[in-house]
């Protein structure tokens, strides 16, 4: 193959995405999965998400991408490089939802990368190294947990299998939905890509109160998981005997107001803990609880603070736990966070957002993204974008379009240099 001289020129300085194609690819994805008026409901696997992944693959194609699917669900499309033999720039994030979820968490990182890519051919610039964008299965963890499920996978954390066994609450198995919906690829999990940049929504409040048009995310809160599983044993709620109970709901709550205090007792550094999700059999009135199961997570900026909430945590587990006279299980537990990204991205991200001539500053992630886990892979950087107030995870989500823009000119501009390196 023959190099133009056009071919190897570096991308013009002055090219910009093209925000109408952007926006009216994304009122598309607004349209797929409606939920409370103004948000989505678009959980992992569901008729939704197929929809959804159905019209993204058509763009795909449309493009003249080379779309992949691998055995978890996660869809790569993927535009060639003048040296095809080289390891590509991974762009990407989800298009799952929570179950209030807005139109713009994770679906601006995969629109996004798309319009990054249609913009790259209406230039006719070809990248030295492909470009693959990447839609991540199961995200959120609203419907399987944990969340961050298939990017796990892909970074060795878990395996194919045991994502594939996972169970949603209605009973349904991960990888049935996967076959169901249509989206069980054949394509090996995992792979070693040159970097991996994820274009996300702040999901905070920072840069919105500020008016700072974009984040360069400097490091992760560091973060600690578990899920906890109290059993006890049903009896009656009117003869039993106070001191003969053993309701796992009350150790449930117990564990659930311990975890809130541990969050009050570190606000004042900005740690955060959170009691987000209850479960208890059988739940019903006139019965005490056999079995409850409590998911909950401690955050902060400080890993060996996060580390004292975390101490703190499974001490608690354990107390409420005696005080209900049940036993406790930590069925699973999770971290991650930290100085993950990549420095050189992060800085070629601050000098691209100045020579573009838009308002930056560094700033943590707090809540989890696909980006945590690729960390392991690769280098790995991630690019945050205003959303009023901060809100998230919630119908009322709102990033207009000068909102984005910003960040999607700086994905341009920061792939197309890593990628032309
Ligand atoms: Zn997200």
């Amino acid at each position: 193959m023959t190099i133009s001289g056009s071919d190897s020129a570096p991308l013009d300085p002055g090219a910009r995405v093209d925000m109408q194609r952007f926006c009216s690819t994304l009122d598309r994805s607004s349209s797929i999965g409606a939920g409370r008026p103004g948000g989505l409901s678009r959980l992992a696997l569901t008729d939704a998400d197929r929809e959804m992944r159905d019209v993204f693959v058509a763009w795909c194609r449309e493009a003249a991408l080379e779309v992949r699917v691998d055995r978890v669900g996660n869809i790569f499309a993927r535009r060639e490089g003048r040296e095809p033999t080289s390891a590509p720039v991974l762009l990407g994030s989800h298009l799952d939802t929570q179950a209030n979820g807005g139109r713009f968490d994770g679906v601006v990182g995969v629109l996004g990368a798309l319009e990054v890519v249609r913009r790259l051919a209406d230039l006719g610039h070809t990248t030295k190294r492909p470009i693959e964008i990447v839609s991540w299965t199961n995200e959120e963890g609203a419907r399987f947990s944990p969340p961050m499920t298939a990017s796990g996978c892909y970074a060795g954390a878990y395996t194919v299998d045991w994502v594939h066994d996972r169970r949603a609450e209605d009973g349904a198995r991960f990888g049935d939905e996967l076959a169901r919906i249509g989206y069980c690829g054949d394509a090996p999990v995992g792979g070693t890509p040159d970097a991996y940049l994820e274009l996300h929504i702040e999901q905070g409040p920072i840069l919105s109160a500020e008016g700072t048009a974009l984040g360069i995310v400097s490091h992760a809160y560091a973060s600690h998981g578990f899920q906890v599983a109290f059993t006890g044993e049903t009896a009656h709620t009117g003869p039993w005997p106070m001191e003969r109970r053993r309701n796992a709901l009350v150790a449930a709550a117990r564990l659930m107001v311990a975890v809130d205090e541990i969050g009050w007792d570190h606000a004042g550094t900005g740690g955060k803990a959170t009691a987000a999700r209850v479960s208890a059999w059988p739940n019903k009135a006139g019965t005490l609880s056999e079995w409850a199961e409590v998911v909950c997570d401690v955050r902060h900026e400080c890993a060996v603070t996060a580390g004292v909430m975390a101490e703190r945590t499974r001490r608690a587990i354990g107390e409420a736990a005696a005080r209900s006279g049940c036993d406790a299980t930590i069925v699973d537990s999770w971290s991650w966070g930290g100085r993950i990204f990549s420095d050189e991205l992060a800085e070629l991200g601050r000098l691209t957002a100045r020579r573009l001539g838009y308002s930056w500053r560094d700033i943590p992630s707090q809540a989890g993204h696909d980006a945590y886990f690729l960390s392991r892979v690769c280098p790995t950087a991630m690019i945050f974008t205003p959303c009023r107030d901060g809100v998230t995870h919630n119908s009322e989500e709102l990033a207009e379009p000068g909102d984005l823009e910003p960040g999607l000119n700086l994905l341009l501009h920061v792939a197309a240099a890593r990628a032309d390196r």
